[in-house]
């Protein structure tokens, strides 16, 4: 059976995700570990955990993808951004250790014009700093779009960075379908060929979950703005060979694509279908 939910808010914790997880047919799905501006984050409560334990099925078979604050920069030229970047990662990865096992998925960050081997080495030593060999949780490297100075818009950049982390065991990779799509590779026509690359270069071992969005804008384009399900450049007939690819289809998908619950709930069940049946070819 296909692993699906969407990103939900955190605001009420993890028994009320849950809850409207299940409303909308998900098994899996992802949240904020603190809102997006990275500010204060309140302890995880045993107690919610307790509570959404009791309530969710999947719980430590098909892992969550927590997501650190967008805006954190562990390669930013100044020193004080990239400090904020490895506490605050460093705070989210002790707090999943209250729900152990998942996943922690993060941008690598912006160069900012520094070239992207200054980034790449900062990002390792933000990491190397934060990750332990005794963490249960897996940190992501999330592939990007290649907007602006964002490192990992490149296999080739993923695969260096993970190189230069000393708790590699520790860390796997997140491909986002509009990231790629837009990063320059064609999951539309070419999408066995796409997944051999990311086998040869960073290996399909490392690669944990997928971020699952239709893209409004056309392949290469390097701007980053996810579209609903089937109305975009990518197409539900590509998407739905993303989730039934044999390297692909036991990983959790999450939908990131721009809804309110009812328009999560109608894509995972399409999803679902395109999954089952292969109607959507
Ligand atoms: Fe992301
Ligand atoms: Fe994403
Ligand atoms: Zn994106």
């Amino acid at each position: 059976m296909l692993h699906i939910g969407c990103h939900l808010s955190s605001s009420k914790g993890f028994a009320a995700m849950g809850k409207t997880a299940l409303s909308l047919k998900a098994d899996t799905f992802a949240f904020f570990t603190r809102n997006p501006r990275g500010s204060k984050a309140k302890a995880i409560d045993p107690r919610d955990v307790e509570a959404f334990k009791a309530l969710w099925p999947a719980y430590g078979t098909i892992p969550l993808v927590a997501h650190a604050p967008y805006t954190l920069n562990p390669c930013s030229s100044k020193e004080e951004v990239r400090t904020f970047a490895r506490e605050t990662i460093a705070d989210d990865l002790a707090k999943l250790e209250a729900i152990p096992g998942n996943y922690y998925n993060m941008h690598p960050g912006n160069h900012l014009g520094q070239g992207a081997e200054q980034g790449i080495a900062l990002i390792a030593e933000c990491l190397n700093a934060v990750l332990s060999p005794d963490q249960s949780t897996t940190l992501l490297l999330e592939t990007m779009a290649g907007k602006g100075t964002e490192v990992g818009r490149t296999f080739e950049e993923i695969r260096e960075l993970i190189d230069r982390i000393d708790a590699r065991e520790k860390v796997g990779v997140c491909l986002d379908t509009c990231h790629i799509w837009d990063g320059g590779y064609d999951i539309v026509n070419h999408l066995d060929a796409v997944l051999t690359e990311f086998d040869r270069v960073i290996g399909l071992d490392r690669l944990k979950a997928v971020h699952l969005n239709d893209s409004k804008n056309p392949l290469g384009a390097h701007k980053d703005r996810h579209e609903k399900i089937g109305e975009g450049q990518i197409g539900l007939a590509a998407l739905g060979r993303v989730v039934r690819h044999p390297a692909l289809k036991d990983l959790p998908f999450i939908l990131e694509t721009p809804n309110e619950l009812p328009g999560y709930a109608h894509e995972i069940e399409m999803m679902r279908e395109a999954a089952e049946t292969g109607s959507h070819e």
